[in-house]
């Protein structure tokens, strides 16, 4: 702890963040990290300074309540085993204040605790032990898709190319390296929406709103059915550039890989674990 004595000031200070890789010319981005285990909160700490964040700290669950009002971060990395208020109760409490992503810490296992942590509005988990490179990718991502929010609704892309994958909304061909794909009106929807919000968990509900509309009296089963029959279209595809991955309990989220294979995030798994 002696040790990041002296990145501690430079943290507080806001100075030594200045240096550090900030994206094209955005200011110091500034998180809050709220851990109770001193040594991860140190790592953490560490780390994000040396990414370039501002970073401010929280022990306990009043105190990330305190800062999280007092510092108004652009993410807070939130551990959900934390003394005197449960990182759930904080999720809650701060989804109902304020919009600012949040970003889970889970014990390994805790299969109940993601899926209640996503349902209360947390953005996304890391499961302990984690690896750095993958929290780091996270926060990135999480970061960007609030900078790509706020830049204003915008038109969704009329095209979205993917590696050797393309899907046009407008005359709504969806092709893999120049071959044709065929979908059903409504998986070609489904695609397109989750296309659209990528790295974000969407629920079956979501889906059902945003594809099927508010009239729609079916099962939410019919959400899984029409992503299989997505997913076997693509099947034969080697390389495939995005992942749709079910999130038990909640619904789906899809990835584009591109960004998982970009030097700031490399796709094989790190050995930096914490
Ligand atoms: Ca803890």
């Amino acid at each position: 702890m002696e040790r990041l004595g002296s990145l501690n000031i430079e943290t507080r200070s806001g100075i030594g963040a200045e240096r550090g890789r900030l994206a094209d010319g955005m200011s110091a981005k500034r998180i809050l990290v709220v851990e109770d285990e001193a040594n991860i909160r140190e790592t953490l700490r560490y780390n994000l300074v040396k990414e370039g964040y501002r970073v401010d700290e929280a022990r306990t669950g009043p105190e990330a309540l305190t800062e999280a009002r007092r510092v108004r971060p652009d993410l807070i990395i939130l551990d959900l085993m934390l003394p005197e208020l449960s990182g759930l109760e904080v999720c809650r409490i701060l989804r109902q204040e304020m919009s600012t992503p949040i970003l889970v810490l889970t014990a390994k296992g805790a299969e109940v605790d993601k899926v209640v942590g996503l349902s209360i509005g947390a953005d996304d988990y890391v499961t302990k032990p984690f690896s750095l490179t993958e929290l780091m990718a996270r926060i990135t991502a999480i970061l960007r898709r609030v900078e790509l929010s706020r830049a204003g609704p915008g038109p969704t892309a009329e095209v979205e190319e993917l590696g050797g994958f393309s899907l046009d909304r407008g005359s709504r061909i969806v092709r893999m390296h120049g071959e044709e794909v065929r979908l059903a009106p409504k998986e070609f929807d489904l695609l397109s929406y989750l296309l659209a919000h990528p790295g974000r968990v969407q629920s079956r509900e979501r889906l059902i709103q945003a594809v099927w509309g508010s009239n729609f009296f079916g099962d939410r089963k019919t959400v899984d059915v029409h992503v299989r029959w997505i997913r076997e279209k693509f099947e034969g595809f080697a390389a495939l550039p995005f992942r749709i991955t079910t999130v038990f309990g909640v619904g789906y989220r899809l990835d584009r890989l591109e960004d998982a294979a970009s030097p700031a995030a490399p796709a094989a798994p790190a050995e930096d674990d914490v």
